[in-house]
């Protein structure tokens, strides 16, 4: 433990948000960064608890405490090195990955939780500043050859472990570019694509092989990547949209979610959209769906210009607080408020999409 009143101490400090009126103007990130001091004092405030909740809640078990305590004592290379035997991309974990980890902290039961998240990113962005972060290298080749179908988080993860033990690893992705939905999918102002290109970068140059525009199965035939390589893995995530079917579904203007925000981070990237263009511009949209990628279509359509935005969710608005169907350390499926919805939009729940005038019994 850092400092063993650090929790009595200190309350917990969020990053500050750039203003709405500014960052709707453009697609880049939303947060500042806290500077060290302040850091130091979130870091301070971990109790190192007998039981780490938070390294359980973490899907990766991540050592949390030990690099809070690093931290704390200023040892950012060290808890770079603690970080980085859990996590392969915490500079994206840092950014997106809904904090498991805070909803499991001990403090969170009478206190605000750990800022773990900000920390985690916190210490990847200075590894990456100070250049802590080199190619990792294999000593000895295997000989083998691996081929990986997909270059989303998973296909880079398994590409990243598999190189870093001296496989020779060849990844596909049928996209232009390298990423899956960290690309085409999450909007620039939640992870920006310098993020996922600097990692690929390095990843290059630990020798991973990137193949772009291969669709395997369609530009490399399956029988063909089975004879050339050992070991093929399948990382092609998912790319069929759970459809609705409510009369008028074919009507002009009705979209499924990603053609709509791959589009627009094409146009960021200066990117040519070959189909039809989507855009939320001078339009009334609805959005039907009250989960994390309905937030990003409402956040990339007031970047568009949208006249009004809502949101319809077919569950129930969950409580505020925590209560006894979600008690600690479990998850807090409490509800939850996005940037996006700071900038403005209209929230309803209990909207059955398949009866448009009617409202279900909560
Ligand atoms: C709009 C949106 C917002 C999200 N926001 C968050 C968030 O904030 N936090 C969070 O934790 N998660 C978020 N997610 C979920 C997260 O993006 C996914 O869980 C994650 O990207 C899945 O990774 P993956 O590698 O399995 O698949 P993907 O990222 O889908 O990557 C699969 C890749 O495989 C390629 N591929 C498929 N078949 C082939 C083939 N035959 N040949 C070559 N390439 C192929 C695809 O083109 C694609 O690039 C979000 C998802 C969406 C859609
Ligand atoms: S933010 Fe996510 S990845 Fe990072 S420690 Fe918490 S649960 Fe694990």
């Amino acid at each position: 433990m850092g400092k063993a009143t650090g929790f009595r101490e200190y309350n917990r400090e969020n990053p500050k948000k750039r203003p709405v009126e500014e960052r709707v103007k453009d697609y880049k990130e939303i947060y500042y960064k806290l500077p060290e001091d302040k850091l130091s004092l979130q870091a301070a405030r971990c109790m190192n608890c007998g039981t780490p909740f938070c390294n359980w809640g973490c899907p990766l078990g991540n050592l949390i405490p030990d690099w809070n305590e690093m931290i704390y004592k200023g040892e950012w290379n060290k808890a770079f090195e603690r970080l980085s035997i859990t996590n392969t991309f915490p500079e994206f974990t840092g950014r997106i990955c809904p904090a498991l980890c805070e909803g499991a902290c001990t403090l969170g039961i009478n206190r605000d939780a750990m800022s773990n998240r900000e920390i985690e990113l916190s210490i990847i962005e200075k590894a990456f500043k100070e250049g802590f972060v080199k190619p990792n290298l294999p000593r000895v080749r295997t000989g083998k050859n691996i081929a990986i179908v997909g270059s989303g988080p998973s296909g880079l993860a398994a590409a990243a472990e598999l190189n870093s033990v001296g496989h020779t690893v060849t990844v596909f992705e049928r996209a232009d570019e390298i990423g899956g939905l960290l690309r085409y999918g999450i909007p620039d102002f939640k992870l920006e694509k310098y993020v996922v290109e600097r990692r690929v970068n390095i990843m290059k140059e630990e020798g991973i092989i990137f193949k772009t525009n291969t669709n395997v199965g369609v530009d490399y035939p399956s029988e063909e990547l089975l004879k050339n390589f050992d070991v093929v893995v399948l990382t092609g995530g998912s790319t069929i949209p759970r459809d609705l079917k409510v009369e008028g579904r074919e009507l002009k203007g009705t979209h499924f979610a990603m053609d709509f925000l791959r589009q627009q981070n094409r146009r960021v990237a200066g990117k040519e959209i070959l189909e039809e263009e989507i855009t939320a511009e001078g339009k009334v949209v609805v959005v039907i769906g009250g989960g994390d990628t309905g937030s990003d279509c409402i956040g990339t359509s007031i970047r568009q210009g949208a006249k009004a935005v809502y949101q319809y969710e077919v569950m129930p608005k969950p409580p505020e607080e925590r209560d006894d169907s979600m008690p600690w350390p479990t998850f807090p499926r409490t509800l939850k408020v996005t940037t996006s919805h700071e900038e403005g939009c209209t929230r309803e729940w209990c909207v059955n999409t398949q009866n448009s005038q009617e409202r279900m019994e909560c």
